[in-house]
């Protein structure tokens, strides 16, 4: 039986003019390069550079764990995540009522807006925030703020987030501001200093939304994270992953802590099953095995600081980074070096589509990878 009919009318019907206008504003994700055919072409044999994941892998107790909770898929997972969010509360030190599970933490960014923000209301972020935030904001069918970032000659943070320009972008319809400590694809950071002043100038009745997906590999003095500021600021909500550092990105679990307020808020729209099983057990175990996270933390640092020496010696210009990559700067159009280096099964992240066409992003692999990288350079 064939339900399509073989006059024009298949052809001519078009649900894009049927979508909300909130999606019709929208873009579906553009992923870049089509790595499971890459992996095909290559024989497996690239070297992914493109997409922050930890090479060293998760830790083999999370493992372990995946493995025992896959004969229990076929149940629902607890749609509380109750054991994973007891043992994220003893690790903060918070109560269980501050944390939310979300598939993945982009998942609860853009839950963030759309349980807090409407179309009257103004979101504001950094030029080249993460990229989910201007997404987030869409989705709610709000206004944008997108506040110029600091210059590319900066000092401390080139093209990184101007949190004094950001408090000023802030309006009276504004519901929410984001950022990213450390932020990506920049890989820029500011200081806990920073972090208070802004804090402290950003309304009650604002959110203020502090995305630390990189949280786990900082270790540059002043630099200790917003959880810390939670007490004073009831406001302020930190979003974390899996994904980065507990090399769990293919799992989608990340959470967010913030007033029991906003949880309960949050918890009205969340899917009630949005993280599995498996990811939850994986995630608990690979909170539990702090050797392996001081590993990943302690490899990525000096691995991180051996790529960018070597960039630079062959006159590279590599930005200060918090994170597992590092953003060139090559000041002339990027596009002809990605494709040298994809013609060599070295994939990098374009940042065209940040507007930063001149910059690459580039993750730090295992050494083998990285070395390719090097070998591979125009
Ligand atoms: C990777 C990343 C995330 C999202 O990670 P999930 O895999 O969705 O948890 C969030 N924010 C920033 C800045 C990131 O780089």
């Amino acid at each position: 039986m064939n339900a399509v009919p073989d006059d024009s009318s298949w052809e001519a019907f078009d649900a894009g003019t049927l979508a909300n206008a909130a999606t019709a504003a929208l873009r579906a994700y553009d992923p870049g390069h089509d790595l499971p055919a890459l992996r095909a072409r290559f024989g497996r044999d690239i070297a992914e550079l493109g997409s922050n994941e930890n090479p060293l892998g998760p830790s083999p107790r999370a493992i372990e764990a995946m493995r025992n909770a896959l004969a229990e898929t076929f149940r629902y997972p607890d749609p509380r995540g109750l054991a994973l969010k007891t043992a994220l509360a003893a690790h903060h030190g918070v109560g269980l009522d501050r944390i939310a599970l979300g598939n993945g933490s982009h998942e609860l960014l853009i839950l963030l807006a759309q349980c807090f923000a409407d179309p009257q209301h103004s979101i504001v972020f950094s030029q080249f925030g993460f990229a989910v935030f201007p997404i987030a904001t869409a989705v709610a069918g709000a206004i944008a703020l997108r506040v110029p970032a600091l210059s590319r000659t900066h000092a401390t943070a080139p093209f990184g987030h101007d949190v004094a320009a950001m408090a000023h972008a802030i309006r009276a319809d504004t519901r929410i501001v984001y950022v990213a400590n450390p932020n990506n694809p920049t890989g820029t950071w500011f200081d806990d200093a920073a972090l208070d002043r802004f804090a402290a100038s950003v309304p009650r009745d604002v959110l203020l939304v502090v995305d630390e997906a990189y949280g786990e590999y900082v270790d540059a003095p002043g630099l200790s994270g917003a959880l810390r500021l939670a007490q004073r600021h009831p406001n302020l909500i930190v979003t974390r992953t899996f994904s980065k550092a507990y090399a769990l990105a293919g799992l989608r679990v990340g959470y967010l802590i913030a007033h029991p307020s906003v949880v309960a808020v949050v918890e009205r729209l969340r899917e009630s099953f949005n993280v599995n099983n498996v990811a939850l057990a994986a995630a608990e175990a690979a909170l539990g095995d702090a050797a392996h996270l001081a590993k990943s933390k302690a490899w990525n640092a000096a691995e991180r600081a051996w790529l960018a020496d070597a960039l630079s010696s062959r006159g590279y210009r590599v930005l200060p980074s918090q994170t597992n990559f590092v953003l060139v700067d090559l000041g002339r159009d990027a596009a002809p070096f990605e494709k040298h280096l994809f013609d060599r099964g070295v994939i990098v992240r374009p940042m065209g589509g940040y507007g930063l066409g001149e910059s690459v992003r580039i993750s730090i692999g295992s050494r083998e990878e990285n070395q390719r990288l090097l070998d591979a350079l125009p």
